[in-house]
């Protein structure tokens, strides 16, 4: 089985981000970039599934600026076989990240594909299943659980309630959830190595896909600043407080 594993360069979760004076998003000028968390855990379930000896070959694919060929060493580092990077210069929306994906699924005869369930610098939480829509495929969105039988694969999913688990055909659409597993550190000998695996560069126009934003953003803004606490000398205060200036009791 070919499993493809997409990978997003994302605003690192460390960094505090800085709204631009315009409002038109977040400055990204000399910030760090990390792979999104979501996608180190989707490359650590292919990886143990190649471990396992249910996967041949992992193919990771970015689809961002020239940077995003770190992000996708990074993966291939911890045990993916090679990668695709699809250039860009702008950021792209979910719609045409799902088309360019399909496309590769495609060309590459992918049976699984395992993405994160959301990048967290949009926190869009479609590409998973735009991809799944267009290719005509069963998905398991949230995943925390996956067991593979004939043809099939049992999702367990993290869904408000607890959890769920459904049974899909393959070839399969998964969206991994922080509890599927925690991804692995890539050890010095795999760094090294992985700088000798192949990344293929391509572009969006190779797959015949129109970038054309269909959102405009109208603006961006920072939350609004906490404000400071008060400490209170004891409970009889604290109630006090709670019943007559917040009004909550
Ligand atoms: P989103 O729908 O933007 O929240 O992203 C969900 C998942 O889709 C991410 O966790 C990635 O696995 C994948 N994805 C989104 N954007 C990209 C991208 N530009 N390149 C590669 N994978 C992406």
């Amino acid at each position: 089985m070919k499993v493809l594993v997409p990978v997003k360069r994302v605003i690192d979760y460390n960094v505090k981000v800085r709204v631009k004076s315009d409002g038109s998003g977040v400055d990204l000028a000399n910030v760090k970039m990390l792979m999104n968390p979501f996608d180190e855990i989707a490359v650590e379930e292919a990886i143990r599934l190649k471990e396992a000896g249910k996967a041949d070959e992992i193919v990771i694919v970015s689809v961002g600026p020239q940077q995003a060929q770190e992000t996708i060493r990074t993966a291939l580092a911890m045990g993916g076989d090679r990668g695709i990077l699809v250039k860009v210069e702008d950021t792209v929306e979910p719609l045409a990240v799902a088309k360019i994906l399909k496309a590769i699924v495609e060309e590459e005869g992918s049976e699984l594909v395992i993405l994160g369930k959301q990048a967290i610098d949009d926190d869009c939480n479609q590409t998973g299943q735009m991809l799944s829509a267009l290719l005509g495929w069963s998905q398991g969105a949230f995943a925390s659980e996956l067991k593979f039988g004939e043809g099939t694969v049992d999702v367990t999913r993290e869904i408000d309630g607890g959890l769920q688990t459904v049974q899909l055909k393959m070839p399969a659409i998964v969206t991994a959830d922080l509890r599927l597993n925690e991804p692995r550190y890539a050890s010095l000998p795999n760094i090294m190595k992985a700088k000798k695996k192949p990344i293929a560069e391509k572009a969006a126009a190779d797959y015949g896909v129109d970038l054309t934003p269909r959102l405009s953003v109208i603006t961006t803004s920072e939350p609004a600043a906490r404000q400071a606490g008060v400490k209170v000398a004891d409970v009889a205060e604290l109630v006090s407080k709670l019943k007559n200036e917040a009004g909550v009791l």
